[in-house]
Protein backbone atom coordinates (compact mmCIF):
# COMPACT_ATOMS: atom_id res chain seq x y z
CA UNK A 1 0.00 0.00 0.00
CA UNK A 2 0.66 3.85 -0.32
CA UNK A 3 0.91 6.91 0.41
CA UNK A 4 -0.32 9.63 -2.11
CA UNK A 5 0.46 13.50 -1.70
CA UNK A 6 -0.65 16.23 -3.79
CA UNK A 7 1.61 19.36 -3.68
CA UNK A 8 0.02 22.66 -5.24
CA UNK A 9 -2.11 20.94 -7.16
CA UNK A 10 -4.89 23.08 -9.12
CA UNK A 11 -7.48 22.44 -11.87
CA UNK A 12 -8.71 24.36 -14.57
CA UNK A 13 -11.29 23.23 -16.72
CA UNK A 14 -11.23 24.33 -20.16
CA UNK A 15 -13.77 27.45 -20.44
CA UNK A 16 -11.92 28.85 -17.44
CA UNK A 17 -13.72 27.02 -14.28
CA UNK A 18 -11.02 26.67 -11.39
CA UNK A 19 -11.97 23.11 -9.97
CA UNK A 20 -9.54 23.17 -7.31
CA UNK A 21 -6.95 25.57 -6.37
CA UNK A 22 -3.17 24.84 -4.75
CA UNK A 23 -4.46 21.80 -2.83
CA UNK A 24 -1.96 20.44 -0.52
CA UNK A 25 -2.93 16.98 0.58
CA UNK A 26 -1.09 14.04 2.17
CA UNK A 27 -2.51 10.54 2.47
CA UNK A 28 -0.80 8.77 5.24
CA UNK A 29 0.02 4.60 3.77
CA UNK A 30 -3.24 2.65 5.19
CA UNK A 31 -5.51 6.10 5.94
CA UNK A 32 -8.98 6.71 4.94
CA UNK A 33 -9.40 10.14 4.31
CA UNK A 34 -12.47 11.40 3.34
CA UNK A 35 -12.98 14.71 0.84
CA UNK A 36 -15.92 16.65 1.90
CA UNK A 37 -17.80 19.38 0.77
CA UNK A 38 -21.17 21.20 -1.04
CA UNK A 39 -21.72 19.82 -4.71
CA UNK A 40 -19.74 21.57 -7.01
CA UNK A 41 -16.75 22.33 -4.55
CA UNK A 42 -13.84 19.73 -6.43
CA UNK A 43 -13.68 16.75 -4.62
CA UNK A 44 -14.41 14.76 -7.85
CA UNK A 45 -11.75 16.39 -9.60
CA UNK A 46 -9.59 16.18 -6.93
CA UNK A 47 -9.85 12.26 -6.47
CA UNK A 48 -10.33 12.11 -10.54
CA UNK A 49 -6.87 14.03 -10.90
CA UNK A 50 -5.67 11.09 -8.68
CA UNK A 51 -6.81 8.26 -10.53
CA UNK A 52 -5.32 9.72 -13.88
CA UNK A 53 -8.44 10.60 -15.44
CA UNK A 54 -8.43 14.79 -15.62
CA UNK A 55 -5.44 16.42 -15.89
CA UNK A 56 -3.35 18.12 -13.83
CA UNK A 57 -3.09 21.99 -14.91
CA UNK A 58 -0.79 22.42 -12.30
CA UNK A 59 1.17 21.44 -8.90
CA UNK A 60 2.77 17.74 -8.52
CA UNK A 61 0.99 14.19 -7.58
CA UNK A 62 3.37 11.50 -5.95
CA UNK A 63 1.79 7.80 -5.00
CA UNK A 64 3.87 5.98 -3.18
CA UNK A 65 6.62 8.24 -3.33
CA UNK A 66 6.42 8.25 -7.74
CA UNK A 67 6.08 11.25 -9.43
CA UNK A 68 2.82 10.06 -11.87
CA UNK A 69 1.21 12.91 -13.49
CA UNK A 70 2.45 11.76 -16.24
CA UNK A 71 1.72 8.24 -15.51
CA UNK A 72 -1.14 6.85 -17.32
CA UNK A 73 -3.98 5.52 -15.18
CA UNK A 74 -4.42 1.85 -15.73
CA UNK A 75 -0.16 2.15 -14.65
CA UNK A 76 -0.95 4.69 -11.55
CA UNK A 77 -2.16 1.04 -9.51
CA UNK A 78 -5.28 2.50 -7.90
CA UNK A 79 -8.62 1.19 -8.27
CA UNK A 80 -11.71 3.22 -8.44
CA UNK A 81 -15.24 2.62 -7.27
CA UNK A 82 -18.48 4.84 -8.65
CA UNK A 83 -21.84 5.87 -7.46
CA UNK A 84 -23.29 4.52 -10.17
CA UNK A 85 -20.98 0.42 -10.00
CA UNK A 86 -20.78 0.28 -14.10
CA UNK A 87 -20.83 -2.99 -13.87
CA UNK A 88 -21.38 -4.65 -17.21
CA UNK A 89 -24.85 -6.13 -17.67
CA UNK A 90 -24.46 -9.63 -19.55
CA UNK A 91 -21.41 -10.49 -17.22
CA UNK A 92 -22.07 -12.58 -14.30
CA UNK A 93 -20.46 -11.11 -10.98
CA UNK A 94 -17.70 -13.38 -11.25
CA UNK A 95 -16.58 -12.09 -14.81
CA UNK A 96 -17.97 -8.40 -13.99
CA UNK A 97 -15.36 -8.46 -10.77
CA UNK A 98 -12.66 -10.47 -13.03
CA UNK A 99 -12.35 -8.36 -15.96
CA UNK A 100 -10.32 -6.06 -15.06
CA UNK A 101 -7.85 -8.75 -14.68
CA UNK A 102 -9.10 -10.48 -17.48
CA UNK A 103 -7.73 -7.21 -19.55
CA UNK A 104 -4.29 -7.44 -17.89
CA UNK A 105 -4.02 -10.48 -19.26
CA UNK A 106 -3.69 -12.43 -15.93
CA UNK A 107 -4.43 -16.19 -16.32
CA UNK A 108 -7.66 -17.63 -15.87
CA UNK A 109 -6.73 -19.88 -12.37
CA UNK A 110 -4.86 -16.92 -10.93
CA UNK A 111 -8.24 -14.49 -11.88
CA UNK A 112 -10.74 -17.22 -10.39
CA UNK A 113 -8.24 -17.50 -7.00
CA UNK A 114 -8.58 -13.51 -6.83
CA UNK A 115 -12.51 -13.56 -7.00
CA UNK A 116 -13.17 -15.65 -4.92
CA UNK A 117 -10.84 -14.13 -2.26
CA UNK A 118 -12.48 -10.80 -2.91
CA UNK A 119 -16.12 -12.32 -3.07
CA UNK A 120 -15.31 -14.48 0.50
CA UNK A 121 -14.34 -10.85 2.05
CA UNK A 122 -17.29 -9.26 0.99
CA UNK A 123 -19.70 -12.53 1.48
CA UNK A 124 -21.21 -12.47 -2.09
CA UNK A 125 -19.89 -16.09 -2.81
CA UNK A 126 -23.42 -17.36 -3.32
CA UNK A 127 -24.22 -14.36 -5.86
CA UNK A 128 -20.80 -15.15 -8.11
CA UNK A 129 -23.18 -16.62 -10.91
CA UNK A 130 -25.90 -14.17 -11.08
CA UNK A 131 -25.96 -11.34 -13.43
CA UNK A 132 -26.60 -7.71 -11.83
CA UNK A 133 -29.87 -7.22 -12.38
CA UNK A 134 -30.57 -10.01 -10.23
CA UNK A 135 -28.68 -7.93 -7.29
CA UNK A 136 -29.99 -5.69 -4.66
CA UNK A 137 -28.59 -2.30 -4.64
CA UNK A 138 -26.49 -3.57 -2.06
CA UNK A 139 -24.88 -6.41 -3.70
CA UNK A 140 -24.34 -4.52 -6.53
CA UNK A 141 -22.36 -1.97 -4.82
CA UNK A 142 -20.55 -5.02 -3.06
CA UNK A 143 -19.84 -6.22 -6.38
CA UNK A 144 -18.63 -2.75 -7.40
CA UNK A 145 -16.21 -2.83 -4.59
CA UNK A 146 -14.92 -6.43 -5.23
CA UNK A 147 -13.80 -5.02 -8.85
CA UNK A 148 -11.34 -2.87 -7.23
CA UNK A 149 -10.25 -5.48 -4.18
CA UNK A 150 -9.17 -7.82 -6.72
CA UNK A 151 -6.84 -5.86 -7.99
CA UNK A 152 -4.74 -5.44 -5.23
CA UNK A 153 -4.36 -1.35 -5.65
CA UNK A 154 -1.99 0.29 -3.72
CA UNK A 155 -4.92 2.87 -3.51
CA UNK A 156 -8.54 2.81 -3.37
CA UNK A 157 -10.80 5.98 -4.43
CA UNK A 158 -14.29 5.89 -3.79
CA UNK A 159 -16.49 8.39 -5.56
CA UNK A 160 -20.18 8.85 -3.84
CA UNK A 161 -20.41 5.21 -3.85
CA UNK A 162 -23.08 5.51 -1.53
CA UNK A 163 -25.61 7.71 -2.70
CA UNK A 164 -27.65 5.42 -4.91
CA UNK A 165 -28.74 3.56 -1.84
CA UNK A 166 -31.70 3.95 0.43
CA UNK A 167 -30.88 5.26 3.57
CA UNK A 168 -30.69 2.63 6.23
CA UNK A 169 -28.37 0.36 3.97
CA UNK A 170 -26.34 3.77 3.04
CA UNK A 171 -25.67 3.09 7.18
CA UNK A 172 -24.85 -0.73 6.64
CA UNK A 173 -22.22 -0.54 4.10
CA UNK A 174 -20.79 2.75 5.87
CA UNK A 175 -19.84 0.20 8.22
CA UNK A 176 -18.65 -2.38 5.45
CA UNK A 177 -16.33 -0.14 3.60
CA UNK A 178 -15.01 0.78 7.09
CA UNK A 179 -14.55 -2.66 7.99
CA UNK A 180 -13.07 -3.55 5.01
CA UNK A 181 -10.39 -0.72 5.30
CA UNK A 182 -9.24 -2.45 8.52
CA UNK A 183 -9.36 -5.74 7.26
CA UNK A 184 -7.65 -4.81 3.62
CA UNK A 185 -5.30 -1.99 5.61
CA UNK A 186 -5.48 -0.19 2.37
CA UNK A 187 -5.32 3.25 1.82
CA UNK A 188 -8.28 4.69 0.70
CA UNK A 189 -9.69 8.27 -0.54
CA UNK A 190 -13.78 8.52 -0.40
CA UNK A 191 -15.34 11.96 -1.78
CA UNK A 192 -19.09 12.20 -0.24
CA UNK A 193 -21.26 15.72 0.38
CA UNK A 194 -22.25 13.94 3.60
CA UNK A 195 -21.12 15.18 6.83
CA UNK A 196 -22.39 12.17 8.82
CA UNK A 197 -20.22 9.65 6.10
CA UNK A 198 -17.63 11.40 6.93
CA UNK A 199 -17.63 11.70 10.17
CA UNK A 200 -18.12 7.96 10.67
CA UNK A 201 -15.43 6.88 8.24
CA UNK A 202 -12.57 9.26 7.89
CA UNK A 203 -9.67 8.74 9.38
CA UNK A 204 -8.62 12.41 8.45
CA UNK A 205 -11.46 14.52 6.70
CA UNK A 206 -10.57 17.27 4.07
CA UNK A 207 -13.51 20.12 3.76
CA UNK A 208 -13.32 21.68 0.81
CA UNK A 209 -15.70 24.80 -0.80
CA UNK A 210 -15.46 26.36 -3.95
CA UNK A 211 -11.89 24.76 -5.41
CA UNK A 212 -10.44 25.69 -1.81
CA UNK A 213 -9.17 23.40 1.24
CA UNK A 214 -10.60 24.53 4.49
CA UNK A 215 -9.25 22.67 6.48
CA UNK A 216 -7.78 19.02 6.70
CA UNK A 217 -7.99 17.48 10.15
CA UNK A 218 -9.72 14.25 12.22
CA UNK A 219 -13.82 14.01 12.70
CA UNK A 220 -12.72 14.95 16.30
CA UNK A 221 -10.96 18.19 16.08
CA UNK A 222 -13.29 19.31 12.93
CA UNK A 223 -16.11 19.57 14.98
CA UNK A 224 -14.32 20.83 18.49
CA UNK A 225 -11.93 23.64 16.60
CA UNK A 226 -13.25 24.57 13.35
CA UNK A 227 -11.07 26.60 11.51
CA UNK A 228 -13.68 28.90 9.91
CA UNK A 229 -17.42 29.46 10.26
CA UNK A 230 -17.57 27.25 7.17
CA UNK A 231 -16.48 24.47 8.40
CA UNK A 232 -18.04 25.13 11.79
CA UNK A 233 -22.03 25.11 10.04
CA UNK A 234 -20.93 22.22 7.39
CA UNK A 235 -19.69 19.36 10.61
CA UNK A 236 -22.08 19.01 12.80
CA UNK A 237 -25.92 17.63 12.85
CA UNK A 238 -28.50 19.69 13.26
CA UNK A 239 -25.31 22.72 12.92
CA UNK A 240 -24.06 25.39 14.81
CA UNK A 241 -25.94 27.97 15.65
CA UNK A 242 -24.59 31.71 14.49
CA UNK A 243 -25.23 34.79 16.78
CA UNK A 244 -23.92 38.03 15.94
CA UNK A 245 -23.14 40.67 18.39
CA UNK A 246 -20.09 42.24 19.97
CA UNK A 247 -17.75 41.61 22.87
CA UNK A 248 -17.89 44.02 25.28
CA UNK A 249 -16.18 44.70 28.86
CA UNK A 250 -18.01 45.02 31.58
CA UNK A 251 -16.65 43.07 35.20
CA UNK A 252 -15.07 41.19 32.47
CA UNK A 253 -15.63 39.99 29.11
CA UNK A 254 -19.40 39.22 28.05
CA UNK A 255 -20.29 38.20 24.61
CA UNK A 256 -23.68 40.86 23.14
CA UNK A 257 -26.05 40.09 20.46
CA UNK A 258 -26.68 42.53 18.28
CA UNK A 259 -30.33 43.07 19.70
CA UNK A 260 -29.47 42.98 23.10
CA UNK A 261 -31.19 40.20 24.09
CA UNK A 262 -28.53 37.56 25.11
CA UNK A 263 -25.66 38.30 27.12
CA UNK A 264 -22.96 35.38 27.99
CA UNK A 265 -20.07 35.82 30.07
CA UNK A 266 -16.99 34.88 28.29
CA UNK A 267 -15.38 31.73 29.59
CA UNK A 268 -12.48 32.46 31.17
CA UNK A 269 -10.19 30.80 29.34
CA UNK A 270 -11.45 32.75 25.73
CA UNK A 271 -10.81 36.08 27.33
CA UNK A 272 -7.32 36.47 26.02
CA UNK A 273 -8.22 35.64 22.51
CA UNK A 274 -11.39 37.65 22.40
CA UNK A 275 -9.88 41.00 24.34
CA UNK A 276 -8.36 42.49 20.75
CA UNK A 277 -12.24 42.15 19.83
CA UNK A 278 -13.86 44.44 22.46
CA UNK A 279 -16.41 46.66 21.20
CA UNK A 280 -16.13 44.96 17.22
CA UNK A 281 -18.78 43.26 15.65
CA UNK A 282 -18.17 39.24 16.02
CA UNK A 283 -19.62 35.83 15.10
CA UNK A 284 -20.38 33.96 18.09
CA UNK A 285 -20.74 30.31 17.50
CA UNK A 286 -22.71 27.68 19.61
CA UNK A 287 -23.70 24.19 18.51
CA UNK A 288 -27.10 22.92 19.76
CA UNK A 289 -26.09 20.80 22.48
CA UNK A 290 -24.63 23.37 23.88
CA UNK A 291 -27.56 24.83 24.99
CA UNK A 292 -29.47 23.35 28.17
CA UNK A 293 -32.61 22.55 29.60
CA UNK A 294 -32.42 24.52 33.74
CA UNK A 295 -32.36 20.87 34.47
CA UNK A 296 -29.10 19.61 32.61
CA UNK A 297 -27.01 23.03 33.17
CA UNK A 298 -24.69 21.95 36.04
CA UNK A 299 -21.40 23.63 34.39
CA UNK A 300 -20.11 26.93 36.28
CA UNK A 301 -19.59 28.52 32.65
CA UNK A 302 -23.91 28.36 32.04
CA UNK A 303 -25.32 31.71 31.04
CA UNK A 304 -29.32 32.13 31.06
CA UNK A 305 -30.64 33.24 28.26
CA UNK A 306 -34.98 33.28 27.81
CA UNK A 307 -35.73 32.48 24.54
CA UNK A 308 -39.71 32.18 22.78
CA UNK A 309 -39.89 28.67 21.05
CA UNK A 310 -41.10 28.63 17.42
CA UNK A 311 -40.97 25.27 16.94
CA UNK A 312 -41.05 21.92 18.46
CA UNK A 313 -39.42 18.33 17.39
CA UNK A 314 -39.84 15.72 19.45
CA UNK A 315 -37.56 13.48 18.70
CA UNK A 316 -38.23 10.58 21.90
CA UNK A 317 -35.10 11.38 24.09
CA UNK A 318 -34.53 14.37 23.11
CA UNK A 319 -36.26 17.89 22.20
CA UNK A 320 -35.08 19.81 19.35
CA UNK A 321 -36.36 23.44 20.10
CA UNK A 322 -36.15 26.37 17.69
CA UNK A 323 -36.21 30.20 18.22
CA UNK A 324 -34.93 33.28 17.16
CA UNK A 325 -31.75 35.14 18.33
CA UNK A 326 -30.92 38.56 16.66
CA UNK A 327 -33.04 37.85 13.89
CA UNK A 328 -31.17 34.34 13.37
CA UNK A 329 -32.60 30.59 14.26
CA UNK A 330 -31.41 28.54 16.52
CA UNK A 331 -31.98 24.84 17.27
CA UNK A 332 -31.02 23.61 21.00
CA UNK A 333 -31.67 19.84 21.56
CA UNK A 334 -32.50 19.31 24.99
CA UNK A 335 -33.35 16.57 28.00
CA UNK A 336 -37.20 15.30 26.84
CA UNK A 337 -37.66 16.60 30.42
CA UNK A 338 -40.79 18.60 30.07
CA UNK A 339 -42.96 18.93 26.64
CA UNK A 340 -42.79 22.82 25.86
CA UNK A 341 -45.44 24.52 23.65
CA UNK A 342 -45.10 26.76 20.66
CA UNK A 343 -44.88 30.52 21.38
CA UNK A 344 -43.83 29.48 25.11
CA UNK A 345 -40.65 31.37 26.91
CA UNK A 346 -37.75 28.88 28.09
CA UNK A 347 -35.56 29.94 29.98
CA UNK A 348 -31.97 28.01 28.44
CA UNK A 349 -28.02 27.85 29.63
CA UNK A 350 -25.52 28.47 27.37
CA UNK A 351 -22.16 27.04 27.94
CA UNK A 352 -19.91 29.42 27.18
CA UNK A 353 -16.90 27.16 27.93
CA UNK A 354 -18.15 25.55 24.71
CA UNK A 355 -18.60 28.86 22.48
CA UNK A 356 -16.82 29.09 19.20
CA UNK A 357 -16.04 33.09 18.12
CA UNK A 358 -15.70 34.07 14.58
CA UNK A 359 -13.91 37.06 12.90
CA UNK A 360 -17.41 38.99 11.38
CA UNK A 361 -14.54 39.94 8.09
CA UNK A 362 -12.42 36.61 7.41
CA UNK A 363 -14.94 34.24 9.11
CA UNK A 364 -12.19 32.63 10.62
CA UNK A 365 -11.71 31.00 14.24
CA UNK A 366 -10.86 33.56 16.87
CA UNK A 367 -10.00 30.57 19.35
CA UNK A 368 -7.51 28.31 18.75
P1 LIG B 1 -17.85 18.02 -6.64
O1 LIG B 1 -17.35 16.65 -6.88
O2 LIG B 1 -17.35 18.59 -5.35
O3 LIG B 1 -19.34 18.14 -6.75
P2 LIG B 1 -16.55 18.66 -9.13
O4 LIG B 1 -15.13 18.32 -8.87
O5 LIG B 1 -17.36 17.69 -9.91
O6 LIG B 1 -17.25 18.99 -7.74
O7 LIG B 1 -16.61 20.05 -9.87
C1 LIG B 1 -15.90 21.21 -9.44
C2 LIG B 1 -16.17 22.35 -10.40
O8 LIG B 1 -15.67 22.04 -11.68
C3 LIG B 1 -17.64 22.66 -10.60
O9 LIG B 1 -17.77 24.04 -10.74
C4 LIG B 1 -17.97 21.94 -11.89
O10 LIG B 1 -19.04 22.58 -12.56
C5 LIG B 1 -16.68 22.08 -12.66
N1 LIG B 1 -16.48 20.94 -13.58
C6 LIG B 1 -16.47 19.63 -13.26
N2 LIG B 1 -16.20 18.87 -14.35
C7 LIG B 1 -16.02 19.74 -15.37
C8 LIG B 1 -15.70 19.58 -16.78
N3 LIG B 1 -15.50 18.37 -17.30
N4 LIG B 1 -15.61 20.69 -17.51
C9 LIG B 1 -15.78 21.93 -16.97
N5 LIG B 1 -16.07 22.15 -15.68
C10 LIG B 1 -16.20 21.07 -14.89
Amino acid sequence: MADVVLKNVTKVYEGGTVAVRNADIEVKDKEFLVLVGPSGCGKSTTLRMIAGLEEITEGELYIDNEFVNNVSPKNRNIAMVFQNYALYPHMTVAENMGFGLKLRKYKKAQIKERVNEAAEILGITDLLDRKPKALSGGQRQRVAVGRAIVRHPKVFLFDEPLSNLDAKLRVQMRTEISKLHQKLEATMIYVTHDQTEAMTMGDRIVIMKDGDIHQIDTPLHLYNHPANKFVAGFIGSPAMNFIDGKIIREDGLYFLDEANTVRIKVFNQHEDALAKYIDKEITAGIRPESIHHPSTAKAESMDEIEVTLDVIEPMGNEIFIYFAITGSNCIARIAAIEEPEMGQKMQLYVDAAKMHYFDKETEEAILK
